[in-house]
């Protein structure tokens, strides 16, 4: 598999991955085709996931400006295409109570909002007419040992003082009654707002707004080189050249190695593995007292999460290989089988129909950034989402088309500074080996 810290080149035209999602949501709509032609245009978006075609779609309905998107291989071929599809009001990995220690109480709240403007938006996009299986509202952040419970109701009381926002405390028993009887699960919070969708589904939606609107998205397209030239930036596909005077990047994490000076070495790629499983019986369903489709996940430092499809599969993912050259090692997704059965042991006999990782891109300070890679302030990124970017991903765009705009952005760290740098970035993957046996060792015993 591509390994954006080993590999200079993203592909060319690859097809989508054998997931689930790939195989349940029909024909790929419409694009525009290979770019066979130079362009001259205001803006340029490099990478057709939720990032780029939000931002393609917010600069054409929001200021009128029809930008060009450049992307790879297909529409949503990245994370969008790949991810659980669960919609929340987060991303990054930062904790409400260390932003509040660092920043302080306004910092905090001007970042909930965001968070809560971005779920706005995809819930205002769907509303459009976007067919993407919507489920019923609702999610549970699962205490995974006796000693989370007072974590998450800390968690729970910091943001109903702090934001007002209504998070119910569920025991272990009411959870296994009321909503699924995980043997893993100590208690849970119950947020009323969560809801899974089927992600592919969502982009291509978010490309079709984007070319009603008047953008145009070039599949099969790589960037392959950019450059200043002239005042302007000139971008280098395979068969054309597009000229123009702003870029967005929006590759996240399938940026390939030295593809920008600006960006370089301030994220980590770190796969995601997912597996679905057949679709579960009456009987499997009744004995996992599997009452809810709330999207669900844990609170490990090295996290699982999962939710019931409409069609009663399984979705069930958690971290995956360290290197691209692993990625496909179907030891992953059996490892992801057995913790399933952890769960539910009534399922000793179920299967994975599906199996496929991504990758999500982590940031040194465990939020996204929204920032210029240049010293002009031409070429601008969105990055770091930390495997959570399904709906700030669209509030990204919203700031970015503004912020090409030469609009003031609000004074929050998410769109103040730069993704910072990690330290010694040739041992990022032996830091992230590190990470996760530390992870392990913490799940276990604290
Ligand atoms: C397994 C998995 C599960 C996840 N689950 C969730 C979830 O449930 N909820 C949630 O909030 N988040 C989730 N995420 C994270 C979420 O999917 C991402 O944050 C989000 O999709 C990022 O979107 P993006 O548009 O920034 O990047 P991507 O969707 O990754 O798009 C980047 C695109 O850039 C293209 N590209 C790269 N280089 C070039 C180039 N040189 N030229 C042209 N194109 C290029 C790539 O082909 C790719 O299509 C998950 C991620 C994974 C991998």
């Amino acid at each position: 598999m591509y390994d954006p810290l080993h590999d200079t080149f993203a592909g060319q035209a690859e097809p989508y991955p054998d997931s689930y999602w790939a195989q349940h949501s029909g024909p790929a709509p419409a694009a525009d085709g290979v770019l066979n032609r130079d362009l001259d245009v205001d803006v340029a978006i490099i990478g057709a996931g939720y990032t780029g075609l939000s931002t393609a779609y917010h600069l054409a309905v929001d200021h009128g400006v029809k930008a060009v998107v450049l992307e790879a291989n297909q529409t949503a071929w990245g994370c969008s295409g790949r991810n659980a599809g669960f919609v929340l009001k987060s991303s990054g990995r930062k904790p409400y109570a260390q932003m509040q220690k660092q920043w302080g109480d306004a910092v905090m709240r001007g970042i909930y909002q965001e968070f809560c403007a971005g779920v706005d938006t995809v819930k205002d996009l769907i509303s459009k007419g976007i067919d993407c299986e919507v489920q019923a509202p609702g999610y549970l952040r699962m205490a995974h040992k006796p000693a989370m419970v007072k974590v998450i109701a800390d968690q729970a009381a910091l943001q109903q003082q702090m934001f007002g926002y209504q998070v119910e405390v569920l025991s272990q028993q009411q959870v296994r009654q009321q909503y699924v009887d995980d043997q893993q699960s100590f208690g849970a919070l119950r947020y009323a707002d969560g809801f899974g969708v089927n992600p592919l589904k969502l982009a291509w939606g978010y490309q079709r707004l984007a070319r009603e609107a008047g953008a145009r998205i070039y599949t099969g397209s790589p960037v392959l080189s950019m450059r200043a030239v002239g005042g302007k930036q000139q971008l280098h596909t395979p068969q054309g050249i597009v000229t123009a005077k702003k870029v967005v990047i929006a590759t996240n994490g399938y940026t390939a190695k030295n593809f920008h000076p600006g960006i370089q070495a301030r994220t980590l790629p770190v796969l995601s593995q997912i597996i679905v499983t057949e679709p579960l019986t009456e009987a499997q369903l009744q004995a996992c007292n599997f009452l809810t489709s709330h999207v669900v996940m844990d609170t490990r430092a090295l996290k699982y999460y999962y939710r019931k499809l409409p069609d009663n599969r399984l979705l069930f993912g958690g971290r995956g290989a360290i290197t691209g050259k692993d990625a496909e090692n179907p030891y992953y997704a059996e490892r992801l089988l057995q913790v399933l059965k952890l769960s539910f042991p009534a399922l000793q006999q179920i299967r994975y129909q599906y199996k496929w990782a991504g990758w999500v891109c982590m940031a040194l300070d465990d939020i996204p950034h929204i920032y210029q890679a240049d010293e002009r302030g031409d070429v601008l990124y969105s990055m770091g989402y930390c495997g959570s970017g399904l709906s700030f991903s669209v509030q990204a765009g919203k700031r970015l088309a503004e912020r090409v705009m030469g609009l003031a952005l609000p004074e929050l760290p998410l769109y103040q500074t730069a993704l910072p740098k990690f330290p010694l970035p040739a041992l990022r993957r032996l830091g992230q080996w590190g990470y996760f046996h530390y992870g392990k060792w913490q799940d276990r015993w604290f």
